[in-house]
């Protein structure tokens, strides 16, 4: 298989900060890879060496076999670059604004108006398209940022937390954007804060903190790392609560048995299978148990966040410590390697 990015034992320093400290990440041709981490994990520092802005201190990154220290030319050819680096223009028009990007790729002026035109639509833009983007809204202003890096129709999309600061309906907007390009082939890296949106758009996840991929696997993988689901059952007659356990036998992960809440009657138990609220639905009902409330709750980033560094994703400390998860896990790099 092919890698469109390669990155190994990079390092970028600055000051006394080692912004990148020995960072490795593979990334396949073709596929959306989303780089997690809490704010100066150094995903930023990546996304600058990857697109030849930066130039690293140690370690060899290449974008589609090209070195990004000693062929940054052939390197830019290949990539798009969005999210916070605003490379647009206030005062050109949205069209306009396509148009030099299109230009600055080299393509004839005729083929560069159709292809920004085909863009503006694509991003539905078509309607603002002739306004100044300096009076476009921070949804418009990032489907036009976005729309310039894929103007280029480059390979290799560099995004960097291209949905942070958007309102929940330009976040879906551009979410849905991001699905359609990765059903078009196109490698996609793409950094953020957000579990959520690494989960929804990316097949691979790598977790970035002080500099280095701490694990790195598919959403699933990186879930079931953090630890088990949980199921919360609370009973129609919080005095039958007592008779649930026997019937939940089997549902539990490995060595969780339910944990019943004396007062509220809520009971917890720490799941593994996927079917697991069906089936203890199904049981309860079986049984005339009528249930009030159920949910099952799945490790958030701060679960994955705490179960890889034993610190919560904004830095706080917590008393778990660092070398387990609540499962049990160990917490080494390997641990959920695919
Ligand atoms: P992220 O994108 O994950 O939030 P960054 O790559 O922006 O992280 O930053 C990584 C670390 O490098 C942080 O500690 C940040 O403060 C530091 N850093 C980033 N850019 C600079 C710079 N130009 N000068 C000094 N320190 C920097």
């Amino acid at each position: 298989m092919e890698m469109a990015i390669e990155a190994a034992d990079v390092g970028v320093t600055y000051g006394k900060t080692k912004a990148l400290d020995g960072l490795h990440l593979r990334v396949e041709a073709g596929t959306v890879c989303g780089l997690l981490g809490p704010n100066g994990a150094g995903k930023t520092t990546l996304v600058r060496v990857l697109a030849t802005l930066l130039r690293p201190s140690r370690g060899q990154a290449r974008v589609l076999g090209r070195d990004v220290v000693r062929e940054p030319m052939a390197v830019r050819a290949t990539i798009g670059l969005a999210g916070q680096y605003a490379a647009l223009d206030e005062e050109l028009t949205g069209r306009e604004n396509l148009e030099m990007v299109a230009l600055l790729y080299r393509l004839p002026r005729a083929e560069a108006r159709r292809r920004a035109g085909e863009v503006l639509e694509r991003f539905s833009l078509g309607a603002v398209a002739d306004r100044r983007a300096g009076t476009y809204s921070g949804g418009m202003r990032r489907r036009l940022d976005l729309a310039a890096g894929l103007t280029g129709r480059p390979p290799v999309l560099l995004l960097d937390e291209p949905t942070t600061g958007l309102d929940p309906r330009s976040r879906q907007e551009l979410w849905a954007i991001l699905a359609e390009l990765r059903g078009a082939g196109t490698t996609v890296l793409l950094t953020t804060q957000y579990l959520e949106e690494a989960d929804r758009l990316a097949q691979r996840i790598a977790v970035v903190d002080t500099g280095r991929v701490i694990a790195e696997g598919t959403p699933a993988q990186l879930k079931a790392g953090a630890g088990s689901d949980v199921l919360r059952i609370r009973l129609a007659d919080p005095a039958a609560a007592s008779s649930v356990p026997p019937v939940l036998a089997g549902l539990g992960a490995a060595g969780a048995t339910p944990a019943l809440d004396g007062p509220s009657g809520e009971l917890t138990l720490r799941v593994a299978r996927p079917d697991a609220a069906a089936e203890a639905l199904r049981r309860l009902d079986a049984l005339g148990l009528r249930v009030a409330a159920i949910q099952l709750t799945q490790p958030s980033l701060d679960d994955v966040f705490l179960s890889l560094t034993g610190r919560a994703a904004d830095g706080t400390a917590t008393g778990r410590a660092a070398g387990g998860t609540p499962s049990g896990h160990p917490t080494d790099e390997q641990e959920i390697s695919a």
